[in-house]
């Protein structure tokens, strides 16, 4: 990239990231970055490539799906939800909160009642709450049985 480019500073932090990361800084990785950087919309991968072909008007959506995985496998950015995600009915209408393992896909109920309140006084401001739910994501008992069998075999 050009020397113009050293004197953006999203671009020089760009630069130091993908050293970090061992990545090449690429015109499109860049573009990506500067419409997700702060971004606090949680947009959806069709206004990320909206607003990246304003930049880059040849980028295929493949490629700014590939950027924000790969981002997201890095911890740059973090995807809400999994793409293959489908609609899950929950038998517990009651209030309770979920433990999504990210190995299996399978969720766990769980209570803690005590983040109704907090949630409810933090976010009162923003609008009517009419459901607080705690989403828990890690690996659950079963597949960290798994992984320690599977490392401890030769
Ligand atoms: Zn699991
Ligand atoms: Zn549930």
């Amino acid at each position: 990239m050009d020397s113009q480019l050293d004197r953006d500073p999203v671009c020089r932090e760009f630069r130091a990231l993908c050293r970090k990361l061992g990545w090449r800084v690429t015109a499109s990785r860049l573009a990506v970055y500067r419409f997700v950087r702060g971004n606090k919309s949680h947009p959806v991968i069709d206004s990320v490539w909206e607003a990246v072909q304003r930049e880059l008007p040849n980028i295929s959506r493949e490629s700014v799906y590939r950027i924000l995985t790969d981002f997201a496998d890095k911890g740059v950015i973090y995807q809400l939800e999994k793409p293959d995600v489908v609609a899950r009915y929950d038998s517990n209408p009651r209030r309770h909160d979920h433990f999504y393992c990210e190995r299996c896909g399978r969720v766990f109920d769980f209570s803690a009642d005590e983040v109704d309140a907090i949630a409810r006084a933090a976010a009162n401001k923003l609008g009517a709450i009419t459901r607080v739910e705690a989403r828990v994501t890690g690996i659950c008992e079963e597949c960290l049985r798994k992984e320690q069998t599977r490392t401890r075999r030769p």
